[in-house]
């Protein structure tokens, strides 16, 4: 072999160092902080908690400025990596729309974060009391498929200002897109805070590791996002319990309102992700002197309006009957989420590009009224009056004590409305959205607790009140 000219040996010597440089830096990279799970996706609930115990135990003695750092951390991921992200969800769940998949992320920077907590203090003849909002510790968060990365991303930022560390049970059909999540999330955490496993996550989640984590002694609170069975379990655990339960969201249109703003806001919020949201404008009981003109109104804001017999199509693809007196309609699950168009191909019908949403009228017995169904078909009831309007409102709310909506210029009518329906949110003349504070006064969380009443979640909401006295002490005036 030819002896190597000075030239090949001067390449040949960087070559050495720019690999000899790689591997150092590869040796790095590949350094995974965990002898178990893989940057928090854990194979069992058991494996899951302990690493959680220990990251809170590393939390708790690190600096709040730690727990800022942590929350910009998914903060910033959710914001530049929301295209990515919401692509990946969306094709996993194959539920909702991309362009609301993407916005769902990059909002994320509107829920609240350290910045929430705070101190009191009372100071008397007696001396000195601070009251300090301390955490829980390890928190079992329960996920839905609707919103599965947005729920948990903002599940994190509330639980970690205040101190806590998570275990996620994502539901399986979005369990893949909350794994990245929490992977990114967890990298990005350990390289500016040092911090491993602020979120833990089961990979393959399944009822019995929910079951597991509302049993396991490690887990000091549990929060659930979702539907009738899960807000139930949670309910009758043993644990203390922040539950953010389904939904039926009534709207009432009365006489008085801009009916312009209102089928504006009715397609804005009801079209949103395809009515996934549990916020979403569900069912429509208007007024019989505007009503005519209300659904006119509608199809000038991107809505497709269907007449009886469509609708009657439509109802018996998007719903299974009941078996039994004792039993309901259920949702064909096949439609859920699905864009507009979809659902009308389903009944033969064309609608012209551009169309959010499907409407039309219905009377109270029709499916679409008292079931969630989480679809962009809107059933708009005849009322005889205000009355009757908010009354039906009552009923097909169902208790649930979660989201209701009116558009109308009358004081009196939205304060009975108000008082009636007891719900959590109570929008006035606008999407449902401004009830999380997007495009309405507030803060926004995924997360709205209802039965159990702390409403939209917060930092304080995963946080115990402590009270903290020093007598006759300290009290400097
Ligand atoms: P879902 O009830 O099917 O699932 C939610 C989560 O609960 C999943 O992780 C699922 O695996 C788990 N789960 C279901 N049954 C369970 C049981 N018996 N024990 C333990 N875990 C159980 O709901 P979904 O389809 O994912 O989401 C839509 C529902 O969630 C709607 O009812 C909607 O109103 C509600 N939701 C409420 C809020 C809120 O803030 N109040 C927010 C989003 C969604």
């Amino acid at each position: 072999m030819a002896a190597a000219s000075p030239n090949e040996q001067a390449i040949r010597q960087v070559v050495q160092e720019v690999l000899a440089q790689l591997g150092k830096q590869m040796k790095v990279e590949s350094k995974k902080p965990f002898r178990d799970g893989d940057w928090g996706v854990f194979k069992t609930v058991d494996g899951a908690v302990a690493a959680a115990t220990d990251a809170f135990e590393k939390l708790s003695e690190s600096p709040v400025a730690h727990r800022v750092k942590a929350i910009e951390c998914v903060k910033q991921i959710c914001e530049q990596q929301a295209e990515e992200l919401g692509r990946a969800e969306l094709e996993e769940t194959k539920i909702g729309r991309l362009d609301h998949k993407i916005q769902k992320l990059k909002i994320i920077k509107l829920v609240p974060g350290v910045e929430f907590l705070r101190t009191d203090a009372y100071s008397g003849d007696h001396g000195l009391t601070v009251i300090e909002y301390a955490p829980f510790g390890v928190i079992g968060a329960i996920t839905p498929v609707t919103h599965s990365l947005p729920t948990l991303a903002g599940n994190v930022v509330n639980m970690v200002a205040g101190g806590n560390t998570l275990v996620v049970n994502p539901h399986p059909s979005g369990a893949r897109i909350a794994c990245e999540g929490v992977r990114r999330f967890n990298q990005a955490i350990y390289k500016a805070t040092g911090l491993e496993n602020l979120i833990t996550i089961v990979e393959t989640p399944t009822l019995e590791t929910a079951a597991d984590i509302f049993a396991h002694r490690g887990v000091k609170l549990i929060c659930v996002t979702g539907g009738p069975a899960v807000a139930r379990a949670a309910m009758e655990s043993r644990k203390k319990a922040v539950v953010a339960g389904p939904g039926n969201p009534p709207v009432v249109v009365d006489e008085t309102a801009c009916l312009e703003n209102a089928a504006r806001s009715i397609v804005t919020g009801a079209a949103f992700d395809n009515n996934l949201l549990c916020i979403g404008e569900k069912e429509v009981f208007a007024v019989e002197s505007i009503f005519d003109e209300l659904l006119e109104t509608m199809s000038r804001h991107n809505a497709y309006q269907l007449d009886a017999r469509q609708i009657a199509a439509l109802t018996d693809v998007a719903f299974t009957p009941p078996k039994d007196a004792k039993d309901h309609y259920h949702v064909n699950k096949d439609f859920v989420g699905k864009d507009a168009s979809v659902l009308a191909e389903a009944i033969g019908v064309r609608v012209p590009a551009g169309t959010e949403l499907l409407y039309g009228e219905t009377d109270e017995s029709n499916p679409f009224v008292p079931e969630e169904q989480m679809m962009p078909f809107v059933p708009f009831v005849r009322a005889k009056n205000v009355n009757h309007a908010i009354d039906l409102a009552v009923e097909y709310e169902h208790g649930f004590r979660h989201t209701s909506l009116i558009h109308s210029r009358n004081v009196r009518t939205m304060t009975k409305m108000g008082r009636v329906m007891d719900t959590t949110l109570f929008v006035k003349n606008g999407p449902c959205a401004a009830g999380l504070g997007l495009g309405g006064e507030g803060y926004l969380s995924f997360s709205v607790a209802t039965p159990t009443g702390e409403g939209v979640t917060n930092p304080l909401t995963f946080t115990r009140v402590r009270r903290c006295v020093m007598v006759d002490d300290l009290r400097v005036i």
